[in-house]
């Protein structure tokens, strides 16, 4: 079976090696899209980083990528950005949508991978809210449009954090890659890469990769009941305040008032 050409799009710098890392040399012509700059507008972790503004913390985070890119043989002209700030995708939903199906029209991968819909964080959600609604929009202007496989990110379960597993979500088949050794080595090289995200990164098993066709979502609904994991944060954004982001963006996508980012 040939390797299908595939582009990856994260919400931010480091997602890709999360879910995807041991897989990344394999793919074909593979081109990485971020949707934020890894940098909340809010000080917090830039500050905890020793970085004195949000941008030399979104310049650091980009040279992580870069540099554990490398180690997979992955150049940087096959990564583009969008450039939202972190933690503000929510706020952008139907024009990063309209962005994504220019970019995805112009690189015509046979497969797009994502994060799922799962109340992990409000930037993976909006990430797979623009990645299904651009898949829509190709599909309509096209006739065809990429497949959708999600790669696994985070959610809440049982009041903590469920790493590198999927919510359940219909009867969708999971494919769990199991990584050779060499792969376990390399990605553990690539996310030693990521030192401002260090903490974080502890919480992801390195030995396997799951992968999933995306199920088709109501992005109206909440994806599970109870307290959602970002809610833990004092982000500013609740389940109820993103589903009415996206319940405005669906609206303004369908009467095709939206417009590129
Ligand atoms: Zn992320």
């Amino acid at each position: 079976m040939q390797v299908p050409s595939a582009a990856i799009v994260a919400a931010h710098p480091d997602d890709e090696v999360i879910g995807a890392g041991g897989q990344l040399s394999r793919l074909r012509a593979l081109t990485l899209l971020h949707v934020t700059d890894g940098a909340p507008r809010n000080m917090r972790d830039a500050a905890a980083g020793g970085f004195e503004t949000r941008q030399a913390y979104a310049r650091a985070r980009r040279g992580e990528l870069e540099q554990a890119l490398a180690l997979a043989g992955i150049a940087p002209q096959q990564t583009d950005r969008i450039g939202i700030a972190d933690q503000e995708a929510a706020f952008h939903l139907a024009e990063l949508a309209l962005t994504l199906a220019e970019r995805l029209d112009r690189i015509c991968p046979d497969i797009v991978v994502t994060h799922p819909y799962e109340g992990g964080h409000p930037d993976h959600d909006s990430t797979a809210f623009a990645v299904h609604g651009a898949c829509d929009l190709l599909k309509r202007r096209n006739g065809v449009s990429p497949a959708i496989v999600e790669m696994a990110s985070y959610h809440m379960r049982d009041g903590t954090i469920a790493a590198l597993e999927f919510l359940p979500n219909g009867d969708h088949d999971i494919v769990l890659l199991p990584l050779t050794d060499a792969q376990q080595c390399l990605k553990r090289r690539m996310i030693a890469c990521f030192a401002s995200q260090a903490a974080m990164l502890t919480r992801f098993p390195p030995d396997r990769e799951p992968f999933r066709p995306a199920p088709t979502y109501d992005f109206r609904r909440p994806p599970h009941a109870g307290r959602l994991f970002y809610e833990l944060f004092d982000w500013g954004m609740t389940g109820a305040r993103w589903r009415a982001l996206a319940g405005t963006a669906l609206a303004s996508l369908q009467s095709g008032r939206a417009t590129c980012r």
